[in-house]
């Protein structure tokens, strides 16, 4: 129950990766022949993977993940203009968040609304005129609120702004269609739908992009180093597979994650549930008990067998309350019991029923 930290791979993206490495093991950057093969099969993958994003008017740029993505997406729109704001929202992901690249007095703060929602109203109130770039995830990792990407990116261009969205929890849950989402980066990472891990990478259409390491010519010299060709054949087939199931299985996820919030409810009626479980990501459910601790929840659930998260995997053992749940209005004593639940398509009703009777149980024995 922990899919938003990362999920089981696809069978058949592991047999893409498999006889990727097997068959087309040649340096993309080669001359010789098996270089050319492997080279067409770069380029043949980059265009299906674009293709399903509705990405057909720039550079697909590969990456080691969502981390350094959204870290060279960063990199690339601040490193040429050090002068220029950073607008970050308020539940963006450490790898956004923690940035070393921009002055801490250069970054301004993009609040949420007490939904977890940023909303262009806000947007426009934060934007400053030396405002360079602005930085929000597509859906919350925390809450599973889906953002308005198409209205807040294209609020971005009237201004003139570039805009930054991370992808990560989006891309293979629900439609991504970058032809209406007029970013210039557009962060993603293979891992968070059943893909290899150690792949990712940014849809870019900035013609502004500096690199963060030093290297040769690959990636237009944006991302040096010989390019991971099976783990894009393996994120094409995991983003295929988690298309085709999207229409059936989003239904479902949002069918038992609305069973979950009244279970919960049912067994307590304290519990606030952070985010939306009828906009937000299908099965995704944020849930706050009050006066309890998350991390001593979470520790019990795995003691019986279930895997779930407090604020988010990237930063497990914190103690201190989660920021993003603290920007949407709750209080330190809420934010603080606050528990992660990410179902996906192994879980089941079954699933659901049993969670429920050992939470009841562990809220019994925690008893604040
Ligand atoms: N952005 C978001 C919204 C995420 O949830 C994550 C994963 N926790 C990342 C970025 C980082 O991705 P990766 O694990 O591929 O570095």
């Amino acid at each position: 129950m922990d899919y938003a930290a990362s999920s089981p791979p696809f069978a058949e993206a592991l047999e893409a990766q498999a006889a990727s490495a097997r068959e087309f093991f040649a340096n993309p950057s080669a001359a010789h022949m098996p270089g050319c093969q492997a080279r067409e099969q770069l380029a043949g993958l980059k265009r299906r993977f674009g293709a399903m994003c509705g990405f057909n008017d720039g550079r697909l740029v590969l990456t080691s993940g969502g981390t350094e993505a959204n870290n060279l997406a960063i990199n690339g729109a601040l490193l040429l203009h050090p002068e220029g704001r950073l607008l970050m929202a308020a539940d963006a992901h450490p790898s956004i968040i923690n940035t070393r690249h921009v002055e801490q007095e250069l970054i301004d703060v993009l609040p949420i609304d007490f939904a977890g929602r940023v909303t262009p109203v806000a947007l426009a109130a934060a934007l400053r005129p030396d405002t360079r770039l602005v930085a929000f995830s597509h859906v919350g990792n925390e809450t599973g609120v889906v953002h308005d990407a198409v209205a807040l990116a294209a609020l971005c261009e009237r201004r003139g702004v570039s805009c930054l969205i991370d992808g990560t929890q989006a891309a293979g849950h629900i439609p991504v269609d970058l032809s209406s989402i007029t970013c210039e980066f557009y962060t993603f990472s293979a891992h968070k739908f059943g893909g290899p891990r150690g792949v990712g990478g940014i849809f870019l259409r900035s013609r502004e992009c500096a690199p963060l390491f030093d290297g040769g010519s690959q990636e237009w010299g944006l991302r040096p180093g010989t390019e991971n060709l099976p783990g894009l054949a393996g994120a094409v087939v995991a983003l295929e597979q988690s298309l085709v199931a999207m229409p059936v299985e989003s239904a479902r996820l949002r069918r038992l994650g609305r069973d979950l919030v009244s279970e919960l409810r049912r067994i307590t009626a304290d519990v606030v549930i952070n985010g939306d479980s009828d906009n937000g990501l299908p099965g995704f459910v944020s849930a706050s008990f009050p006066g309890y601790n998350g991390s001593k929840l979470v520790a019990d659930l795995a003691m019986r067998g279930f895997a779930v998260a407090t604020g988010s995997a990237c930063h497990a053992d914190q103690v201190e309350p989660s920021r993003t749940i603290m920007a949407m209005g709750r209080s330190p004593e809420v934010a603080l019991g606050t528990i992660r639940i990410s179902l996906g398509r192994h879980n089941d009703a079954g699933t659901v029923t049993e969670f429920a009777a050992v939470m009841a149980e562990i809220l019994k024995e925690q008893e604040p």
